[in-house]
């Protein structure tokens, strides 16, 4: 396992099985996330031979980045590559009060949690090639690291809203949120973290049961199951009224509100009538309503509708009595579509001729 996925009582229990004492975990873990050093050897209240072994037996591998789309004002996306050659995308979402409606300072990374995905939404740039594999704790921890060090600020609000269906990847998910919560490593509260998944019930129940307060977020993208199990497979197995249930659930343990993402699709789920029945969910719940305009994906048949259609279904919404924003801003089209810069950029590799 890499040096990202430990947790202080790994490195505790690591450093003992070599003979060394514990409170090197201590050290060790300072120069990783408070003072952010990935060598060994500027690790200098190490003991030379201890620097040594770390070196050759956890080897420090940053992930490498491949390519950045945007610019330092607006959202930028970062894509790396892994050591095994798969590639993931983090998006960086820079401080703005039009997306926010407030006066914020939230600086946001959007994180990816598997390579593909094995969901298949029909929308979605992420499934479109399948599901490669998990990330590990340390690549979810990593994206972190690496996108506030490339991004030169320090981020302080974290969505799991990236490639993947990350309670899909329920352990590991749990373990790099445990690291970048603790005071040991990142150091950030977990009511700056929001999960957003398609509707996997029984883990949404068990993320519920965990104590930290992490945030929820439902991709909802339609609000009967008509409408829903066109677009998004998992709702065959996991039915509108169960995620509901979970969705409750989650509400009544963690007193918190939590979020419905609506994707608004052309003819698909931008009725008036799914306008009304999304409030009424929404309002049961005391959840908020986030209408996303949809971002078109090369090879894939959906549109977004005119601008007057959005707004005339935000309406719908608000006088259904729930509380919900319409994203209007073209700059964050690129950090609506994790999936996207990988699905190109392997696009282009495959077209490219190999060199000889
Ligand atoms: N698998 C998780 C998290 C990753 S997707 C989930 O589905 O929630 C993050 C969000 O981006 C989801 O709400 C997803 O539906 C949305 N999304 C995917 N493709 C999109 C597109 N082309 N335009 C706008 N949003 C999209
Ligand atoms: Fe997977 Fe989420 Fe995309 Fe669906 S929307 S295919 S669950 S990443």
């Amino acid at each position: 396992m890499e040096v990202y996925s430990f947790t202080k009582e790994d490195w505790e229990n690591r450093l003992l099985a070599i003979g060394e004492p514990k409170f090197r975990a201590g050290q060790i873990l300072e120069w990783l996330y408070k003072k952010r050093v990935s060598r060994w050897e500027d690790m200098t209240n190490l003991p030379s031979g201890l620097r040594d072994k770390l070196a050759s037996e956890f080897p420090i591998s940053p992930l490498e980045q491949i390519r950045v789309n945007g610019s330092a004002d607006t959202t930028r996306k970062f894509l790396f590559r892994l050591t095994d050659g798969q590639m993931i995308e983090s998006v960086l979402i820079p401080a703005s009060p039009a997306l926010y409606g407030e006066a914020s300072d939230r600086r946001t990374i959007c994180i990816s949690s598997q390579v593909g995905c094995a969901y298949g939404c029909k929308f979605c740039a992420s499934g479109l090639d399948g599901w490669k594999r998990n990330l590990t704790a340390g690549e979810i921890v990593s994206q972190f690291l690496r996108v506030e060090e490339l991004g030169g600020e320090k981020i302080n609000n974290i969505v799991f809203m990236g490639m993947g269906e990350p309670l899909a990847n329920y352990d590991n998910l749990l373990r790099a949120i445990g690291i970048l919560n603790a005071p040991w490593g990142i150091g950030l509260g977990a009511r700056h973290m929001t999960v957003s998944t398609s509707g996997l019930v029984p883990r949404i129940r068990d993320l519920g049961a965990q104590p930290l307060q992490i945030r929820l977020a439902i991709s909802l993208h339609g609000a009967t199951d008509e409408v829903r199990t066109k677009i998004m497979p998992v709702n065959k197995k996991h039915p509108l009224a169960d995620l509901l249930d979970a969705c409750g659930d989650y509400v009544r343990r963690k007193k918190q509100k939590i979020t419905f993402e609506y994707i608004l699709i052309r003819d698909l789920n931008d009725s008036s009538e799914q306008a009304r029945l999304l409030a009424s969910h929404a309002r049961k719940l005391n959840a908020k309503i986030n209408l996303i305009p949809y971002n078109t994906v090369e090879g894939l048949p959906w549109e977004r509708p005119a601008e007057a259609c959005q707004e005339e279904f935000l309406s719908t919404v608000r006088r259904g009595g729930a509380d919900a924003t319409l994203r209007r801003e073209k700059g964050h089209d690129i950090a609506a579509a994790c999936g996207q810069l990988r699905l190109q950029v392997e696009k282009s590799f495959a077209h490219t001729p190999p060199l000889n």
